[in-house]
């Protein structure tokens, strides 16, 4: 397929059982803005476009999570599938045994973090930008799975870290990198007088930290500051505001 046509960037091909990926910039912003009525609406009808073309109604079936900033995770079924979800307190993590039911995050620099056990069948999606992942929002999700759905084990649980911003272009504040040192400080990068902090890395570490074993674990290995004909990046691009692409997972139907 040419590049132009491009709607998805796949992830876990060889998984038979699931289907997770991410917008491509093709598909045009993907905002699930409720405050700015005139971009949620054209987020809206962008997501109703590429949901329909993957064979997914998108009022019945996609849950979007309603990007907090928190490390707060909800389980999805039939009953609350189709909805933008922001709980009382934030919510950044979706997850699910249901197949059919899509658990979806919009970003536009932060990370997806994708979750899936092929024994258990369950998958899951979480929004972690530096504070979801300064807070753990990887071992967060695990907690929460195994704690959900007991068939969950950490044996068999996989994870893949999507594209974001990584340590060649997160560049942050001495407050920021204050923040980080107490924990992560062997991941922040110093570079002609200028604070990186490798997100990705501490993804791993987490996940790793949690109990996955590393090649249960994924890294796309993706800046979406550097693949500009794939990725909107807000670093990047300084939008008046953010155009967001959406990530998703959903398990199968067998
Ligand atoms: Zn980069």
């Amino acid at each position: 397929m040419a590049e132009k046509d491009e709607q998805v960037i796949w992830y876990w091909e060889n998984l038979p059982g699931v289907m997770a990926g991410i917008s491509h910039k093709n598909a045009g912003w993907m905002n699930a803005d409720a405050v700015d009525l005139k971009r949620g609406a054209i987020g809206r009808t962008n997501r109703h476009k590429f949901f329909s073309k993957l064979g997914f109604d998108p009022d019945k079936t996609v849950t979007i999570t309603g990007l907090r900033h928190t490390t707060n995770v909800q389980a999805v079924d039939s009953d609350s599938a189709g909805r933008i979800v922001y709980g009382p307190n934030g919510i950044d993590g979706l997850s699910t045994d249901r197949p059919g039911l899509v658990l979806a995050s919009t970003m536009a620099d932060c990370l997806p973090l994708y979750f899936y056990d092929p024994m258990a069948k369950v998958a899951a999606i979480a929004h972690a930008g530096w504070r979801g992942v300064l807070n753990n929002m990887a071992s967060r999700m695990i907690d929460h799975l195994t704690a959900h759905y007991p068939a969950v084990g950490i044996g068999s649980l996989r994870a893949l870290i999507g594209p974001g911003l990584r340590s060649c272009h997160f560049e942050v504040k001495p407050d920021v990198e204050e923040l980080f040192k107490a924990n992560y400080a062997e991941y922040i990068d110093y570079r002609e007088n200028r604070i990186y902090v490798d997100l990705p890395a501490i993804v791993r570490y987490q996940l790793s930290q949690a109990g996955l074993a590393s090649d249960s674990i994924v890294d796309a290995d993706e800046c979406t500051y550097d693949l500009s004909n794939h990725y909107f990046s807000f670093r990047r691009d300084h939008p008046p505001k953010p155009q967001s692409m959406i990530a998703f997972i959903v398990l199968r139907n067998e």
